[in-house]
């Protein structure tokens, strides 16, 4: 598809952003001194007969509340059946609230079944650039392939987002973001896997984010990058978040710091609203009285495949054993301690239980498999108890209903490990699932160098692939398999280098485990 940017107007006479007459007249009031729509457009949260299409009106995105005026401001949006607008099939008017930092969420419904949509906005005279967007196809469907990207950890200082260019260019039915949108840390120089000093590409404008301003500036910060803009504009999203959109490693209520909860929650009320305001995200995602914002959904395509997108941050136990890298402890292991609630676990058991889909997809934010990350030559096994390594009874109970569910056909799709991983998951000597682990579209530079993945793949048999370059994961799911390819970019401190695919694993239906593909 082709993205029309449009040419940023000449400046008028240095005008701040234009009064609005907040009045039925309001659409013909004088236009934004500049382009209202910078920060690019948005869809997602796709249904059988409809999705959400997100924009944010930002005419000066670094300036607080993006340079609008302090009031609602009405914002035109149509959809049609065609690229060039010419079968305009919805169109209305939804309200811009300065308490949502101007961003507009738009939830249709109507439309028809598996196919696409174009849609734009419209605001004071000035067009937004067209996305696209693709409805589900019918729950009796029989759908031939689902085609998604996976991809997250984007620090916007540690590399340019050639991978995302890559993304926009392939035809695509949705991306998975896994998190790590932004980063909230800024002090700290980025580094790599090998702990050395990474250059920062380019910097974010403000210091570590607390307040909601402060969190909203990362986000403009970041959804300025037009290669990102065209990723989003060119299909729909689900979008998740982990730790960084608000703290390193933050769990529940409680932060990294050992903040006291109801000092923490403050950030994270302000956190989560951020995330809210500039995703294409349902309102039912929209933040509770007490600040909470959760994003749990489940979604069918048809008979091919169901995917459960649970939320491995918002409710888990604090990390145990001291966070991060550590030994084994008795905390690790205590009764209660756990990584979903009862509510969220009932919720994936149901929906496992009432599949019938040939294939079930887990796209969720940290790593299930649970490697030992002790050096070559070290006599302690190492966790990382971030992800689900900390919580292993969580894990063993994930892989009870994976192991309980007929047929299998069963891959977890994961982030945050900044490293391409291709990992089988075991219940006992049984293969139950497969993993692809997404690397980082940016996060810690290019890639190491040198690597521990000799002593990783050494003391984890199911491990079957490790690779420290920056990308994502196409995935494709058919009848006969489900294949993970590892797109990888030579370097991401280094603008346009090339994007190919450093290796394809797969799991063939009916026959558990990763082959190469
Ligand atoms: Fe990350
Ligand atoms: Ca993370």
């Amino acid at each position: 598809m082709t993205l029309l940017v449009p040419s940023r107007r000449a400046l008028l006479g240095g005008l701040a952003a234009a009064p609005f007459l907040l009045t039925a007249s309001a659409r013909a009031a004088v236009p934004f001194a500049d382009f209202p729509f910078p920060l690019g457009v948005a869809a997602g949260d796709a249904s059988t007969d409809g999705f959400v299409l997100w924009t944010r009106l930002a005419p000066r995105p670094l300036e607080p509340h993006g340079g609008m005026p302090m009031a609602s401001v009405p914002v035109d949006w149509e959809v049609a059946s065609d690229e060039k607008f010419k079968q305009i099939v919805q169109h209305g008017t939804e309200t811009a609230w300065p308490e949502l930092a101007h961003s507009v969420h738009v939830e249709l419904a109507g439309l028809l079944p598996d196919r696409p949509y174009w849609y734009r906005f419209k605001c004071a005279g000035d067009t937004s650039i067209a996305g696209r967007v693709q409805t589900l196809p019918l729950a009796g469907a029989a759908v031939d392939t689902v085609r998604f990207a996976a991809v997250g950890c984007q620090h916007f200082e540690e590399g340019w987002y050639t991978a995302y260019r890559d993304v926009a260019a392939q035809p695509l039915d949705f991306v998975f973001h896994y998190g790590d949108y932004i980063y909230e840390g800024h002090d700290k120089r980025p580094h790599d896997l090998a702990g050395r000093p990474v250059p920062a590409v380019r910097l974010y404008s403000g210091r570590e984010p607390y307040s909601l301003d402060d969190y909203r500036l990362r986000y403009a910060d970041t959804k300025l990058d037009a290669d990102l803009q065209a990723a989003h504009a060119s299909t729909g999203w689900y979008c998740t978040y982990d730790d960084h959109e608000v703290q390193n490693n933050w769990a529940s209520i409680w932060d990294q710091d050992g903040s006291p909860p109801e000092i923490f929650l403050y950030r994270r009320r302000a956190a989560l609203q951020a995330w809210y305001e500039h995703m294409p995200v349902r309102r039912t995602t929209r933040p509770t009285a007490d600040g909470v914002v959760d994003f749990r959904r489940r979604v069918d395509y048809g008979q091919l495949a169901r995917f459960h997108y649970p939320n491995t941050r918002l409710y888990r136990s604090d990390q145990p054993c001291g966070d991060n890298f550590k030994p084994d402890c008795t905390e690790r292991h205590a009764a209660g301690h756990d990584m979903l609630d009862a509510a969220q676990w009932r919720w994936l058991e149901d929906g496992f239980q009432t599949s019938r889909q040939r294939w079930n997809l887990v796209p969720q934010q940290v790593m299930v498999a649970i490697p030992d990350r002790r050096d070559a030559g070290a006599s302690t096994p190492i966790y990382n108890m971030d992800s689900w390594g900390g919580y292993p009874a969580a894990q063993a109970h994930l892989l009870d209903i994976f192991a309980d569910h007929k047929p299998g056909n069963i891959v977890v799709v994961t982030g945050d490990e900044h490293r391409n991983y291709a990992n089988d998951l075991l219940r006992g000597d049984r293969v139950v699932a497969s993993e692809f682990v997404s690397t980082s579209i940016t996060s810690q530079g290019d890639g190491a160098v040198e690597s521990d993945a000799a002593a990783m793949l050494a003391h984890n048999p199911f491990i079957k692939w490790i690779n420290d370059k920056r990308g994502y994961v196409l995935c494709e799911v058919t009848a006969e398999a489900c294949t993970g390819h590892y797109r990888t970019v030579e370097a991401v401190t280094v603008r346009d280098r090339p994007v190919t695919t450093a290796a394809s694993w797969a799991v063939a239906a009916g026959t558990p485990g990763l082959v190469r593909a």
